[in-house]
């Protein structure tokens, strides 16, 4: 197993605590991929980068970011070697880190038009994956619900690489995911529904976009659980045993698409695309947030706003839990419709309850398709 390499080329026996050189160590290697794979994009923007985004980058700050992140990864990488004896990180990171300044570091210039193209999102992998990690990671290390449960549990790399399965390849799923919606108000734009909503105040629209997306939302995830052939594709999702910010990610491409597709066709007939896109960036912040391993509770809050306890109910493989809180946003939405299960504890066990799916990215991507089961 590639896990198992990975544990036994960069892992050791010391302790992982802070002031071990462990976590600087593994801020120096991720510090210098990102760099490295900044250096990348910034040679090759044609094939690395999205074309959607790029005439939006604010250039100057992110080549400040670079070579940030370049620094950050030898200081980091210098204190690591100095504090653990096993160097393999420490090393790993100063040297993708040398390697991106060799290639230019953050001066590369840009050549040729930014415009159009098609390209491998390799730029949204990389910040995606920076600014989750800064976000996530650090509240998921401070106020853990499961402090034994490592931020390099059993199955991290399987996440990441669906994690690297829905950002790479940007452009070909945000064409699936706008096909319905862009089909849809083809023939259903109304326009007198727009209209209204853009009279109304920004706030208002906002909220407003979220309690719908949350309903479509609702309906489709039902259907994933209820119809067998959906399922098999969102069983993936269920098949976490344990739950972080990035197990949120595992996730079928035919269940990512199909939810966020579905959800943007009511969104596309009323909302302006600023409304559109404000919601965007918060069901990425917000769903990731529902699977973080974060203990502390609002007790006033959690009736109104899905938190991690109601999102892991959800996750639960114990039998009270099955078919439950389908909701992301809004557990009020599951009451209404008799859906809502969140008792004071937070569940014991994880997981398909009684099912059992393949290991592996590429037998869970095929297998639902042809509803093979798993071979023991
Ligand atoms: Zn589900
Ligand atoms: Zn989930």
């Amino acid at each position: 197993m590639i896990e198992q390499k990975i544990n036994e080329f960069f892992g050791d026996a010391e302790s992982g605590g802070f002031g071990t050189g462990w976590w600087s160590g593994i801020l120096s290697a991720f510090c210098g991929f990102l760099s490295f794979g900044a250096v990348l994009c910034l040679h090759f923007p044609q094939l690395l980068s999205t074309p959607d985004l790029r005439p939006h980058y604010p250039m100057h700050t992110l080549r400040v970011l670079i070579q940030c992140l370049i620094v950050a990864a030898i200081l980091f990488g210098v204190i690591s070697s100095i504090l653990r004896k096993k160097k393999t990180l420490a090393l790993t990171g100063m040297l993708l880190a040398i390697a991106a300044t060799a290639l230019g570091g953050s001066s590369v210039q840009i050549n040729g038009s930014v415009h159009g193209g098609l390209a491998i999102g390799l730029d949204w992998f990389l910040l995606d994956l920076f600014l989750m990690a800064l976000i996530y990671v650090p509240l998921e290390r401070l106020w853990p619900q499961y402090p034994k449960q490592g931020t390099f549990r059993r199955d991290w790399t399987l996440d990441v690489v669906y994690f690297m399965s829905t950002h790479l390849p940007l452009q070909i799923l945000s064409f699936l995911v706008l096909l319905p919606a862009t089909q849809a108000t083809k023939y259903l734009g109304v326009p007198v529904l727009q209209e209204l909503i853009a009279r109304m105040p920004w706030l208002l629209q906002f909220f407003l976009a979220i309690v719908v997306a949350d309903i479509a939302e609702y309906f489709i995830h039902l259907a994933l659980h209820k119809v067998p052939f959906l399922w098999r594709f969102h069983a993936v999702h269920h098949s976490s045993k344990a739950l972080d910010w990035i197990a949120g990610s595992r996730s079928h491409f035919v269940d990512d698409t199909l939810v966020r597709g579905f959800i943007l066709v009511p969104l596309m007939l009323g909302f302006s695309q600023s409304i559109i896109l404000a919601y965007l960036i918060f069901v990425t912040l917000h769903a990731t947030w529902t699977h973080c391993n974060f203990g502390p509770n609002a007790k006033w809050l959690e009736k109104f706003l899905v938190m991690p306890r109601y999102h892991h109910w959800h996750h639960t493989s114990q039998k009270e839990g099955i078919d439950k809180n389908f909701a992301i946003h809004f557990p009020w939405i599951d009451k209404l419709f008799g859906t809502y299960y969140f008792p004071e504890k937070w569940p014991d066990t994880y997981g398909l309850d009684g099912e059992e799916i393949a290991p592996g990215f590429f037998r869970q991507t095929v297998d639902p398709f042809t509803g093979r089961k798993r071979t023991p």
